[in-house]
């Protein structure tokens, strides 16, 4: 490529080309484009293959199906979207994709690619490497499963759930823009778009479906839907599923108020053309069974394990909720996407009191003086729990309670636990560190001799702030 000398830098316009197409985001690129003006004419030169090539550096091999799902005539205009691209011939997809990516095309590039890492960075925790929250997939394993990402993404926009109930369920609007069958004619057009794929990548869009599914299912593990809402994933898509993860109380309960939306209407043509079926449907013209339980990811990678997605004390599926070291550190540091919901309403310093042992948790006195005593460490709290009681050698010191199976092993510092286990390990333990805490600051009371069972506590604040009942119950009869 010639460049133009004497730029008044010391290096020339080449070399200045090169660190743009190597910016790893868009706004890596504007802050270098204003540092000089040398760097914004060079960049004017060029303007759309260093657009390009940083979103190439954004979502990796995967940018020609990332531009499909943006692009593709399927799917739907919305009137206040600005980034068509106008084509003479829609079905020339290569020039569809080859086509100069537009400044508001690379909005959506950044918004679409993080949900893709995100929903890989979550693939790889559950099924590759649970010590690990970013994703451990081979080079050639993240290109297939992030094309898969993106073609349910370009499914889920041709399906266009939001847009189909709302003009159902607006009376102005229902048969009179689009109706119903009209709405199944583009779902259809979606399915057939499956027909072009290899087996091998209709497996692994499958698996990537069935993945879905599990995020739906826990976003509405307690909710109590019917099993069959869940095969709606793949027209839910996979950025609708990911935003009601990430809010669960908001979004996730809106998309799956939206998917049960067509159970209601109770017509079969419809849920039939929605669900996952049409995957299905057409392995089997092929003569191909999908696989089924754990198999499912080893059409993702080699390498997935089903040891890694279970608990190490029940062997139960972790889920998305693994508890561990590595992830309270995780949340000691703010990274940890998967369980900041669980972790705020659950185990925050502000929360994690229910599970103090006996009547403790019901103790007026002891909660105030657990959260204003423990709120400093914020989102450290779980890591600093966990070390001190391992460190000062707690767990092991008490007699394990009764009401829990004793077949199951004894807790280990390293374990990756289910979260009914951890909310059985906090049962026994949490009481034995706010012991420990309180007796450094040295604000233990007598013990009563009712101890954690005592029942006056409750009902009596000044007795719970005269006794310490961070102790056994030495004393049979109770209060
Ligand atoms: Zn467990
Ligand atoms: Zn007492």
């Amino acid at each position: 490529m010639a460049m133009s000398k004497g730029n008044g830098l010391p290096v020339p316009d080449d070399i200045i080309y090169k660190i743009l197409l190597s910016s790893p985001l868009y706004s890596s690129l504007k802050a270098t484009l204003l540092t000089c003006k040398q760097f914004y004419r060079v960049f004017q030169s060029h303007p759309n293959s260093v657009v390009r090539a940083v979103a190439y550096n954004i979502t990796g091999p995967a940018l020609p199906q990332a531009l499909e799902c943006i692009r593709h005539p399927f799917v739907p205009v919305h009137p206040r979207s600005l980034l068509r691209v106008s084509l003479s011939d829609p079905g020339d997809l290569e020039t569809l994709i080859s086509a100069p990516i537009t400044p508001p095309e690379t909005h959506q590039i950044v918004a679409n690619s993080k949900i893709v890492k995100r929903l890989e960075d979550m693939f790889s925790f559950r099924y590759i490497d649970r010590t690990i929250s970013t994703s451990q997939l081979s080079s050639s394993e993240s290109r297939a499963f992030c094309i898969a990402v993106y073609r349910l993404m370009l499914y889920g926009a041709i399906a266009d759930l939001g847009a189909w109930i709302h003009q159902e369920s607006d009376p102005e609007l229902r048969g009179d823009l689009i109706t119903l069958s009209d709405n199944r004619e583009d779902t259809e057009k979606g399915n057939k778009m499956f027909y072009c794929f290899s087996t091998p990548e209709l497996l692994r869009l499958h698996s990537v479906t069935v993945f879905l599914k599990e995020i739906l299912c826990f976003c509405a593990r307690i909710y109590g839907y019917a099993d069959e809402i869940y095969d709606l994933a793949t027209v839910a898509g996979p950025a609708r599923i990911l935003n009601g993860f990430g809010n669960q109380d908001r979004d996730g309960l809106q998309l799956l108020d939206d998917i049960s939306y067509f159970f209601r209407l109770e017509d079969p043509e419809t849920l039939a053309s929605l669900s996952s079926s049409p995957l299905l449907r057409i392995l089997d013209l092929r003569n191909v069974e999908p696989p089924s339980g754990f198999a499912h990811w080893l059409s993702v990678s080699s390498r997935a394990s089903e040891r890694n997605s279970q608990c190490d004390r029940c062997q139960e599926t972790l889920d998305f909720g693994a508890h561990s070291r590595s992830t309270f550190t995780e949340i000691s540091n703010g990274e940890c996407y998967r369980l900041h919901i669980t972790y705020q309403h659950k185990y925050g310093p502000q929360h994690i009191h229910q599970y103090l042992k006996g009547n403790l948790r019901f103790s007026s006195f002891e909660i105030s003086a657990f959260i204003d005593e423990n709120k400093e460490f914020g989102a450290t709290f779980l890591l600093q729990m966990w070390n001190d009681l391992w460190r000062l050698d707690l767990v092991q010191q008490q007699p394990k309670d009764q009401r829990f199976p004793h077949t199951l092993p004894d807790w280990t510092e390293d374990s990756y636990l289910c979260d009914v286990c951890f909310t059985h390990f906090l049962s026994e333990n949490l009481w034995l560190w706010w012991r420990h805490i309180k007796s450094s600051s040295k604000t233990l009371k007598q013990d009563c001799c009712y101890g954690f069972n005592c029942e006056l506590q409750v009902k009596s604040a000044l007795h719970a702030e005269d006794f310490n009942h961070l102790c056994e119950q030495t004393q049979v009869d109770n209060l």
